[in-house]
C-alpha cells in the first residue's frame, strides 16, 4: 500500500461524463481535482482522425465487455464495447451529435421525480456545451467547448440515402436537434476543425496546464472509500500496486453505466442480494443499483454495391487510402475527415406515435463495427436502426469481489414484446428505404446475415431475435429519482451516502430517444452548478 493523497474532488472515470467534470470544477484555481482514468491516454491518430471509429469498437481502447446470454434472442451472448481511453466512449465512438427529444426530460421529471431536469429547465446546460459550426440559437450553442460540426464532405452514398429517404415519403431534415427529429438527413458529428472532439479534447487539453488538475491514466479505480455513510476517497490498482485517494470535499463517480454500479457494489453499495453471494459486506442497502438497465437494440442490414464506390475503398484500395491520407493532412477533409456514419433518418413505426420512435443511421462501408459483416468480395454499405424508447430493463450484477472482473452485464434484449414489434417495423422500413430509386440504383444484393428472404412478420421477428445488438448507448443503472429503485436523488447524491454523486449514464432513469454522449455532457455540466450549488439563467 502506498501513499494517501488529497484532493477536493476525486473523479473515478475519465470518460465522457468526467471530462467535463474536471475540466469545468477546475475552471476555479481554488479547487483541486483528481481525475482518475483506467484506459490509457487518447494519444492514438485513430481516436483524433474521424474515420478512425472504423478501427476502434475491438482492441485495445475498449473494455472487451460482452453479455450474459440474452434469453429472448436464443441464448446470443452479445458483444458490448464500451470506451477504455482518456474521453472514454467519446474518444471510439460514430461521434453522432444528438440530443433526444424534450418529452424524454419532461418525463424524467413527471414520471421518476427528477426535479429540474424538465427540457425547460436542461437546455441551456446542451447549449454551453456546444460550439456549433453551422447552427445557433435558439437550439445550438456556439461558444462552447464541444466542437459540433457539418461532415466536410459526405459520401455520395449518404447523399443518395437522404434522398431515398425523401422518396420513401419522409421530410428532409437540416437539425435533428431543432423543432423536430421526424424526417431524413445528415448527421451533424462532434468534430472540430476535421478532429474528433470527445470531451477529453474539448474540456481537458485546455485545462492540463492548470496547477489544481491531476489526470491518472491506467488506474484502475477498485472501490470508494467510506466512512461510516460518507465517501472520502477511493482505492486503485495501478501496476500491481494499490494506492488510496481522499476527497476532502466528494467522490464523482463517473465510471459509465456498467462500471459505475459495479463499483457501488463492490464498496458495499448496492441490493444485499446481489453482494451477499459474493462475500461483499452491505454498508449501505440500495435496491436500485444495477437495475434498470437500458439500451438500444441495433438491428443492421448490409447491402453489397453494384458499383466499385463505398468507404470500403479505404480498407481495401491502397492508392484510395494514401489519397484519402494526403488529403486529410493538407486540408483535413476528405473521407478521414467523416465519422463513416454520416447520413441517418427518424420515423414513427406506427400512425397512432406522436414522436418519431425509429432513428437510422447509414454507413457508405460495410463492415465498420465489431460484430457486422463486411462485404467480401466487392463492396458493401449499412442501414441500421432501432427503437429508441425501449421497454425492456435488464441488469449489471457483480461477478466477483475481484473489481478487476468484468460484472455480469444483461442487457435483456428484446424481453418486452413491444420492442420486437417496433424494432421488426424498423428492419421493414430499412428495406423500404433502401428500395427508393435513387438507392436502389446502387445496390446490387442485400446480405442479411444468412437469411435469405424476409416475407413475414415471423420473419422479420426471427430476424430481430438473431441479430439485434447493442448501440453502444447502455443507461439507466444509478438511476435518477425519488422511488424505491432510484439510486440518486435529482441533485445526483447517492441516496443515503454523504459526499458522493453519480454522474454519467447510468442516472438516466431512462434512455433519451438518440444517441447518448450529448445528453451525458449535458448531465455532466448541470452536475457542476449542482456541486457548486450555483443556479444558471437559460
Ligand atoms: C462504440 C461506441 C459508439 C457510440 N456512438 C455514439 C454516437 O455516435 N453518438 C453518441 O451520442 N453516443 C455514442 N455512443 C455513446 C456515448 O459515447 C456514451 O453514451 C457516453 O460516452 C457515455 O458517457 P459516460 O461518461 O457515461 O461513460 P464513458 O464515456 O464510457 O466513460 C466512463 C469512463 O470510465 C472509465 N472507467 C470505467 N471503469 C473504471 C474504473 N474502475 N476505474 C477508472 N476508470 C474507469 C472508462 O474507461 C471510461 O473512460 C457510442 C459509444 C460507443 C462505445
Amino acid at each position: 500500500m502506498s501513499n494517501t493523497t488529497s484532493y477536493d474532488y476525486v473523479i473515478a472515470g475519465g470518460g465522457t461524463a468526467g471530462c467535463v467534470l474536471a475540466g469545468r470544477l477546475t475552471e476555479d484555481p481554488d479547487t483541486r481535482v483528481l481525475l482518475i482514468e483506467a484506459g490509457r491516454n487518447d494519444l492514438h491518430p485513430f481516436i483524433h482522425v474521424p474515420a478512425g471509429f472504423a478501427k476502434l469498437t475491438t482492441g485495445p481502447y475498449q473494455w472487451g465487455f460482452s453479455s450474459a446470454p440474452q434469453r429472448a434472442c436464443g441464448d446470443r451472448v452479445i458483444l458490448l464495447p464500451q470506451g477504455k481511453v482518456l474521453g472514454g466512449g467519446g474518444s471510439i465512438n460514430a461521434q453522432v451529435f444528438t440530443r433526444g427529444i424534450p418529452a424524454d426530460y419532461d418525463s424524467w421529471e413527471r414520471d421518476y421525480g427528477a426535479k429540474g431536469w424538465s427540457f425547460a429547465e436542461i437546455q441551456k446546460y446542451f447549449l454551453i456545451s456546444e460550439n456549433n459550426n453551422r447552427l445557433s440559437a435558439p437550439y445550438h450553442g456556439t461558444t462552447g467547448p464541444m466542437g459540433i460540426s457539418d461532415i466536410a464532405d459526405p459520401h455520395p452514398l449518404s447523399e443518395a440515402f437522404v434522398k431515398a429517404g425523401q422518396e420513401y415519403g419522409l421530410p428532409y431534415n437540416a437539425d435533428f436537434n431543432g423543432e423536430t427529429q421526424y424526417g431524413a438527413g445528415f448527421y451533424q458529428t462532434t468534430t472540430k476543425d476535421g478532429r474528433r472532439c470527445s470531451t477529453a479534447a474539448g474540456y481537458i487539453r485546455p485545462a492540463r496546464k492548470r496547477p489544481n488538475l491531476t489526470v491518472l491514466t491506467s488506474h484502475l479505480v477498485t472501490r470508494i472509500l467510506l466512512d461510516g455513510k460518507r465517501a472520502v476517497g477511493v482505492e486503485t490498482l495501478h501496476k500491481g500496486t494499490t494506492q488510496r485517494f481522499t476527497a476532502t470535499a466528494e467522490v464523482l463517480l463517473a465510471a459509465g453505466a456498467f462500471v459505475s454500479p459495479k463499483l457501488l457494489q463492490l464498496s458495499g453499495i448496492g441490493d444485499p442480494a446481489d453482494l451477499r453471494p459474493h462475500g461483499v459486506e452491505v454498508r449501505h442497502a440500495l435496491a436500485g443499483v444495477g437495475k434498470n438497465l437500458q439500451d438500444h437494440c441495433d438491428l443492421d442490414i448490409v447491402y453489397e454495391l453494384n458499383r466499385y464506390w463505398s468507404m470500403d475503398r479505404l480498407e481495401k484500395a491502397r492508392p484510395a487510402t494514401a489519397l484519402a491520407g494526403l488529403q486529410y493532412l493538407a486540408f483535413r477533409s476528405g473521407p478521414l475527415a467523416s465519422t463513416v456514419v454520416e447520413a441517418g433518418a427518424f420515423t414513427r413505426s406506427s400512425a397512432a406515435v406522436t414522436d418519431p420512435d425509429l432513428q437510422f443511421h447509414f454507413l457508405p462501408a460495410a463492415g465498420v463495427e465489431a460484430g457486422i459483416a463486411a462485404v467480401r468480395p466487392g463492396y458493401g454499405a449499412t442501414l441500421n436502426s432501432y427503437l429508441t424508447r425501449p421497454l425492456s430493463r435488464g441488469t449489471v450484477r457483480l461477478g466477483s469481489a475481484d473489481p478487476t472482473v468484468q460484472p455480469i452485464i444483461d442487457p435483456n434484449f428484446l424481453a418486452d414484446d413491444h420492442d420486437v414489434e417496433v424494432g421488426a417495423e424498423g428492419v421493414k422500413q430499412s428495406r423500404e428505404i433502401m428500395a427508393q430509386p435513387s438507392m436502389a440504383r446502387h445496390v446490387k444484393a442485400e446480405h442479411l446475415a444468412g437469411q435469405s428472404t424476409l416475407r413475414t412478420k415471423d420473419d422479420y421477428i426471427k430476424f430481430v431475435k438473431a441479430y439485434g445488438r447493442t448501440s453502444y448507448h447502455p443507461v439507466g443503472t444509478c438511476a435518477m429519482g425519488t422511488g424505491d429503485q432510484a439510486v440518486v436523488d435529482p441533485d445526483l447524491r447517492v441516496h443515503g451516502i454523504e459526499g458522493l454523486r453519480v454522474v454519467d449514464a447510468s442516472v438516466m432513469p431512462t434512455v433519451v430517444s438518440s444517441n447518448t454522449q450529448a445528453p451525458t455532457v449535458m448531465i455532466a455540466e448541470k452536475a457542476v452548478d449542482l456541486i457548486r450549488g450555483r443556479q444558471r439563467n437559460a
